[in-house]
């Protein structure tokens, strides 16, 4: 008898998009505008893409890019051509929306994100927008996704909230198929039986997704959850997921929002959100993946050494409080037993081979935590 499931000559029905044809995960490239400059996502390389649900105005997005380039996003998202649910909510500006964020991104150095709607834009988006966004209600419009596939830009293609996985990735095949490689895979929840949420984050679709295919799967905890408090810890939860980067809504006035407010976070959130973030992408990095080149080798100790900046100020608040305490006990600043025990410590920390190392770093911690509390 032979074993029909285990039979690996039998292919997945979406074999451009399966990792057993391209065990690689696919590096995504995205030209920024006309500069020459790229942004990239998939393969170890994290993209933050943040914005507002819907362009309201030239000083809208234009803040709010400064705000995302400033906090660490590479990507602006914004919708110029909304699809809502009631045909009397707003609709977007249309192309003056997209008019509006192309400025913002040039303003800004993002790259940008925005969804189309219909066949009719398809010269406009090729033309303005750095990655074409197919929405979670299109995600089966086959005849958009060919026409789109055709202009082989990359694509952000949502998962439909009532869609499968199978059936995710065959429009992410639909996609490849009619000539682009550069597909990124979004979860932004699906439909379940709960109404406390807007929709239910399918977190298990991100690792179980990246299993079946070499294209970065990125996760968007805010139409994921529809509750701007579930935005920050979905976000975390997706990174330890092993997504390869993260939408999120954020708007300068959530409460005036056209679109989307109760979902939205504001710049101040998404700073702290990105930090903790990058904390928890520390664990993620696989250091035993060399890098390819010189410059990717860099872009992955800036962000580790983001992540030490960030814990050495949480580190150095502590000090402060305890510089307190040992003041109205009236102890000394120095105390070389704790030294003792702390160095002893590092060498469970760490190899054998960064000892001498560690323990210099861990003596300099020490001198200028002291010198702080003098
Ligand atoms: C959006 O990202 O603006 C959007 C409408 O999302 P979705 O298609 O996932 O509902
Ligand atoms: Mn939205």
């Amino acid at each position: 008898m032979i074993s029909v499931i285990n039979d690996n000559s039998i292919k997945d029905p979406y074999r451009l998009v399966s990792r057993k044809n391209h065990p690689e995960d696919t590096v995504v490239e995205v030209p920024v505008g006309k500069t020459g400059k790229s942004k990239k996502i998939g393969g170890g390389h994290f993209a933050l893409i943040g914005g507002p649900c819907s362009v309201e105005s030239q000083e809208q997005v234009l803040s709010i890019a400064k705000d995302m380039a400033d906090y660490g996003a590479s990507f602006l998202r914004g919708g110029a051509f909304k699809a809502r649910t009631s045909p009397y909510d707003f609709p977007g500006l249309g192309k003056q929306g997209l008019k509006f964020l192309k400025t913002a991104g040039e303003a800004s150095g993002l790259a940008i994100v925005s969804e189309i709607l219909s066949t009719d834009d398809l010269s406009i988006f090729e033309d303005q927008v750095d990655i074409i966004q197919i929405g979670a209600r299109n995600m089966q419009n086959y005849s958009l996704l060919i026409e789109v596939g055709k202009l082989k830009k990359p694509v952000l293609l949502k998962r439909g909230p009532s869609s499968t996985i199978e059936e995710f990735l065959m429009s992410a095949e639909y996609l490849m198929k009619a000539g682009t490689k550069d597909v990124i895979l979004c979860e932004r929840g699906i439909r379940t039986f709960e109404t406390a949420t807007r929709n239910t984050l399918d977190l298990s679709a991100i690792p179980l997704l990246k299993e079946k295919t070499h294209l970065p799967v990125i996760a968007d905890p805010s139409h994921g959850t529809g509750l701007w408090q579930l935005v920050e810890p979905m976000a975390l939860a997706a990174t330890a997921a092993g997504a390869d980067g993260l939408m999120i809504e954020v708007h300068n006035d959530p409460d005036e929002a056209l679109c989307d407010g109760g979902q939205s976070i504001k710049s101040e959130r998404f700073k702290d959100l990105a930090k903790k973030v990058n904390a928890i992408r520390q664990v993620m990095v696989d250091s035993h993946k060399q890098p390819e080149n010189m410059q990717e080798g860099r872009d992955k100790i800036d962000e580790i050494d983001r992540g030490i900046l960030d814990l050495f100020e949480k580190r150095m608040a502590l000090v402060d409080v305890i510089s307190q305490l040992k003041a109205g006990e009236n102890l000394p600043v120095e105390d070389l037993a704790r030294e003792e025990e702390i160095l002893e410590k590092v060498a469970e920390m760490v190899d054998e081979s960064n000892l001498n190392d560690a323990k210099a770093l861990m003596k300099s911690l020490f001198e200028i935590s002291k010198n702080r509390q003098r």
